[in-house]
This record gives C-alpha cells, structure tokens and sequence, in this order.
C-alpha cells in the first residue's frame, strides 16, 4: 500500500527551537492568564496582521463566543450554512436566532444580493464567512450594515495572513475572528483571537475570557473560561517565525493541483480573487458534471489511502441538533455545493509527487 495522505497534516518548528522557547516557562512558573509569552504573541500578532488591536483566546470557537457577548447583541444574527459548525454554534450559544443566507456559486461566501431581503427589525449583526479564503464581498456588506444600523463580525477562521490589496482582511467590519487550530495555516496547537477596531474592546475582551473577573474581588461580566496559555503562545511564537515559508510552500502545491486540473470538463476549482494575497489554506474542488460524482472520488481516493475531505457537508443547518428548526430548501446553492465540493489533500510538506498520484486518480 502507498503512504497514507491526509486532508492536512500540521506545520511544527523544529523541537528545539519549540523547547527553547518554553524554557522561560520553566524560570517564570507563570503558565497562564496573560503571561510574558503571551504579551508577546499578541504583539507580534497585531504586527503581522496589520490590525489595530488583537485579543487572544483558548480557540478561535470560544474566540466568537465572546466577540458576540462583548458586543451585546440581541435578536437575529444573518450567517451563511456553508461554514464549520462552529459559526452556528457560536450564534446559537449566545441566545441568538441564525438567519441563514444563500452563498453566491462563484466564490461561496455569503450572496450580498440576498441579504437585504432577510434583514427585519430584530436584525443586529451579520457574521459572514471568509469560506476557504476567499474574501467575502466586504464593501458591499459595509455598505448594508451602514444602511441598517448592523455589527458585522466575520468569520476569519480560514484567512490567516490574508491581505486585499494589501490590508490586513483583519480590518473589515466591526470584529474579526481567527483559528490557531493545529490544522490552519497558523497554529498555536489550539488557539484564536478576535481583531476590532474599537480600542474600548480590548479589556472588556480580556475579561470575558477570564470570568469577567475586573479586580481582586470583583466580576462585572458574566464571562467564561477561553485564556491562551503560555505553551500554546510559545507554540504560536514559533510557527510565526516558519508561516511565510510553510505559505510558500503550500503555494507550490496549489500550483501544482491547478496545473493538473485545470480545464478539465467537470471540475471546477476556485480562483484566488483580485487583489488577494492568498493563503493557501485550502484547496476545494467542485464536482459538477464530471464523470464521475464527489463521493465516487472521495471512495477511490480512499481505496488509494488518501483522505480528502467533504468540506462542507453537510451544511450546519442541516445537522442533528438542528433538525427541524431551519428549512434547508432555502440555501439551495450552498446546499448545490455542499453536495459536490471536495476539499484534497494540503499542507506545507505535501510533496509534488503526491500531488501528482492524486491527481492521476481524480482524473483517471
Ligand atoms: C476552524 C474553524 C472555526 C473554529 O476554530 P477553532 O479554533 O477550531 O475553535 C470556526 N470557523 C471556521 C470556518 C473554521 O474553519
């Protein structure tokens, strides 16, 4: 049997320079709640992504969780259902109503065109999703949320370093959130941050995610437990210093897939927007007439012991513990895609070859 492929596989620094880094723990003995290495990934990180302010979290789930909370928001929320779950559940948590809005079919974020008619006077917030990496439509977006009195978070789980014509995409509406899972570009093995334009944010932040503690012996929120450690910002210090290149090298695999499927009758392949410094983060294929459907490619991949991915399927408002509750026949086009995307294989150290060996299987 060949080597076994996964849908990704998670960048690390070379252990040294990980242990190196986490000696000062040792000295300090200061393991949590907003330590010197955490100080300094926050730092680094409001730098690197060319945002005005940044909060850490324990994840980027927890990390919209409390953007929502800080800005007490109330009524419903309008969202899209091609996302991760954890978008759905970060609204829903919050006692909020997802109102869900198609996606367009060219780039699968969230369809402008249809979101003015979902607005009604229980609408406070939009929270869009960069879905892949690719860039929802923001001015058009501003300009509804202007019009209507709206907060706009975005769900930037999947544009790590992104910039649109050279802004940092941390910058767009109100808030933005970031995932430091093990499997984004960027990790700190578990981890995330909110990025805002209100400066006013930050301690209300910083309080939500340590039990709305505000002094010795005083809560004035109701807030949770969502702190990044210090091992976790050590982790995050390091792969910072190694993302530039893993974006290289992740660039050379996409290359690579579009080299081999592109034009081909049947398959569609996403296309990195004007002006968008891409990522990389992902690499979807929508099956769409093709000779053969997504899961008799999913199933010969698997027969050939590579594991791409069926992501996103099935949309979030077509999960169990929604069951009922949303009218799925109102997203036909993301329910369309959900039905035909196929994430393959991608990260940094995915060797050309493979992609080669996946790509003779697709087409084959
Ligand atoms: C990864 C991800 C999240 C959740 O982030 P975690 O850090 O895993 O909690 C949310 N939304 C999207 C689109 C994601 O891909």
């Amino acid at each position: 049997m060949k080597n076994k492929i996964q849908v990704t596989k998670s960048s690390m620094p070379p252990v040294e320079e990980y242990i190196d880094e986490i000696k000062d723990i040792w000295d300090s003995r200061w393991l949590t709640n907003m330590g010197e290495k955490h100080k300094q990934l926050e730092i680094e990180l409001l730098r690197y992504l060319n945002v005005p302010n940044i909060t850490l979290f324990a994840n980027g789930h927890l990390a919209l969780e409390c953007a929502i909370a800080a800005f007490n928001l109330s009524g419903e929320v309008i969202t899209t259902p091609f996302t991760f779950v954890s978008t759905t559940h970060a609204i829903v948590r919050n006692g909020l109503e997802p109102i869900f809005c198609d996606i367009n079919p060219n780039d699968y974020t969230i369809d402008t065109d249809k979101l003015e008619g979902l607005i009604t006077e229980k609408t406070s917030t939009i929270i869009p999703v960069h879905v892949y990496g690719n860039i929802c439509d923001v001015r058009e977006i501003e300009k509804i949320a202007k019009k209507y009195d709206l907060k706009v978070i975005y769900d930037a789980a999947h544009t790590f370093g992104v910039t649109v014509k050279g802004e940092g995409v941390g910058n767009f509406g109100d808030a933005s959130m970031f995932s430091f899972h093990a499997t984004k570009v960027f990790h700190t093995i578990e981890g995330g941050a909110i990025t805002y334009k209100d400066e006013g944010l930050y301690k209300k932040l910083d309080y939500l995610k340590n039990f709305g503690i505000t002094g010795p012996e005083s809560v004035e929120y109701i807030g949770g437990n969502a702190k990044m450690n210090e091992f976790q910002a050590a982790m995050g210090i390091c792969n910072l210093r190694h993302v530039d290149k893993e974006i290289a090298k992740r660039k050379a695999v996409v290359d690579r897939y579009i080299d081999r499927l592109s034009n081909i009758k049947g398959i569609r392949l996403s296309k990195i927007q004007d002006g968008v410094k891409s990522n990389y983060a992902y690499f979807p294929v929508v099956f769409d007439g093709y000779k053969y459907s997504r899961d008799e490619v999913f199933e010969k991949l698997k027969f050939e012991n590579i594991y791409a991915r069926k992501y996103f399927y099935p949309l979030t408002n077509n999960f169990e513990c929604y069951k009922g509750r949303f009218d799925v026949a109102k997203t036909p086009i993301a329910q369309y895609i959900a039905e035909r995307v196929l994430t393959l294989p991608l990260y940094a150290d995915l060797k050309l070859d493979d992609v080669d060996r996946i790509c003779d299987i697709v087409l084959r």
